[in-house]
């Protein structure tokens, strides 16, 4: 029988050599990165959800105009309903308390500034 032979470890730069895809370490690694993606189907099936779209309907009809914008004195159409604090940081996902309408344009400053702070972890 053949031995498998080895290879170097699949993380770019980790000189360790391995059997399998990552050395020890790195399969630990890739393991807690594969927990985050299991948390991001978490957060998917909330918004696929009825509840949640039934929810977001609501928060729109309530407040159809961008909170953001309102504040600086803006008066911009609402399309998108946010959590305050995001799901993944354990911000409740069916509170009306933790959402705010956004426009387009506010939303997608706000997830920037989220994925950089995400990021740094
Ligand atoms: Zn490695
Ligand atoms: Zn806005």
């Amino acid at each position: 029988m053949p031995r498998k032979p080895l290879r170097p470890c699949g993380y770019s730069g980790c000189p360790n050599l391995t059997e399998g895809t990552y050395c020890a370490e790195h399969k630990k690694l890739t393991d807690k990165q594969y927990n985050r993606f299991q948390r991001d189907k978490v957060v998917e099936s909330i918004y696929n959800s009825r509840e949640w779209k039934e929810l977001r309907r609501k928060k729109l009809g309530i407040n159809p105009i961008c909170e953001c914008c309102f504040e600086k004195g803006r008066i911009i159409k609402a399309t998108m309903v946010d959590h305050i604090v995001p799901i993944k940081q354990g911000g409740a996902a069916f509170d009306m308390n933790n959402l705010q309408s956004l426009c387009q344009s506010c939303h997608s400053s706000k997830s920037a500034k989220e994925g950089s702070r995400w990021g740094k972890r």
